[in-house]
């Protein structure tokens, strides 16, 4: 009640001072924003920097060296700290295995955008300020000795937002990985489709579903990750297009942002809405794992599929060749059937 109050105050305020021609559309957004209450996200600082951090959730102090060791999770509550696309690259790929891809992409600005500042002028302060070209890195490297495709969205770039070049980025790393037969895992961490590309950004969402489903066919494994916060275009497509959807705890996930709905629906939202253990219970995520089990969870995966696939094979190659008889022992003894059980996977 109190917040609708609140806004209508504002609108009013506004109102009143747009008739006498004081304040653009945008300070009157910027303005809102600033007076209204300080969402989750804000709440949240981008990454610890200098000696000590102060956690976001308990409050306990944590030395930062510990806690990179920790790979910025709380050693006190367990909270995971947001972490930059390095950060989570040096996590998850084997030392000196790393390639990156397509490096040098850069969006050309096709609209001419612009809101309080040209999107031109915004791409490059963003560019000087994250040492970033764009909101993702892609790259291939091994994950416990293990050949991977891996994109990685950076929250810092403009909110991980997904423009033309992430997903042209990302439709090139899944193409990559199904000529070379890899797994591909998308580290999700973005607010959705970019405004400032308009509808060209929207067109992202259609590419990589497209790359992803040949990858499907080819009969291979894709595993994205949501980290806190995957939101609008990027959930629509290739976040909820998993074989298996991973989630680190607590993330939030969603399409429109939980004010919008609230103020749409007017109505207040459970406190566990779009948090990744809200959807584990509804079933849009298959499991969250704690950034620490992160890399060990990949492992296991790909190489059950591995095993699966090998055996899916096998089997047909088998069935071809010898007497269907002293397959289905085999089988079992491969562990193929097992890990088809444990998990409920299919071949697809
Ligand atoms: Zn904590």
């Amino acid at each position: 009640m109190s917040s609708t109050r609140s806004c209508n105050t504002s609108i009013k305020m506004a109102t009143n001072k747009e008739s006498r021609g004081l304040m653009p559309l945008f300070d009157w957004f910027a303005n809102r924003q600033k007076s209204g209450p300080i969402s989750r996200e804000r709440q949240q600082p981008e990454i610890a920097d200098g000696l000590w951090n102060k956690c976001a959730a308990c409050g306990v102090l944590a030395y930062t060296k510990e806690l990179r060791a920790n790979q910025m999770v709380c050693l006190e509550c367990g909270y995971h700290v947001r972490v930059d696309s390095d950060e989570r690259i040096h996590q998850l790929i084997d030392a000196n295995t790393w390639t990156p891809l397509d490096e040098n992409l850069r969006s050309e600005d096709p609209l001419q955008f612009r809101d309080r500042k040209a999107y031109s002028d915004r791409l490059t302060e963003t560019q000087e300020k994250t040492g970033l070209v764009d909101a993702v890195q892609t790259g291939e490297g091994q994950l416990e000795g293990l050949p991977v495709a891996l994109g990685v969205m950076d929250f810092r770039f403009m909110g991980g937002s997904m423009g033309s070049v992430v997903g042209e980025k990302l439709t090139r790393l899944v193409e990559l990985a199904t000529q070379k037969r890899y797994s591909v895992i998308i580290v999700c961490a973005s607010g959705g489709a970019r405004m400032q590309e308009g509808m060209l950004s929207l067109m992202q969402m259609a590419k990589i579903s497209a790359a992803l489903d040949r990858h499907r066919e080819a009969q291979l494994l894709y595993i994205p990750v949501l980290t806190n916060p995957t939101m609008g275009g990027v959930t629509a497509s290739f976040a909820m297009l998993g074989d298996i959807i991973l989630a680190e705890p607590k993330a939030t996930i969603g399409f429109a942002g939980r004010r919008v709905i609230e103020q749409t629906l007017r109505e207040k939202l459970p406190d566990d809405f779009q948090t990744a253990e809200d959807l584990l219970c509804h079933g849009f995520v298959d499991a969250i794992v704690p950034r620490t089990q992160l890399k060990k969870t990949l492992k296991q995966l790909i190489s059950l599929h591995q095993t699966q696939t090998t055996t899916h094979h096998l089997v047909q190659w088998e069935a071809m060749a010898l007497s269907s008889s002293s397959i289905s022992s085999r089988v079992s003894a491969s562990g193929g059937v097992e890990a088809q059980r444990a998990f409920g996977w299919a071949n697809r």
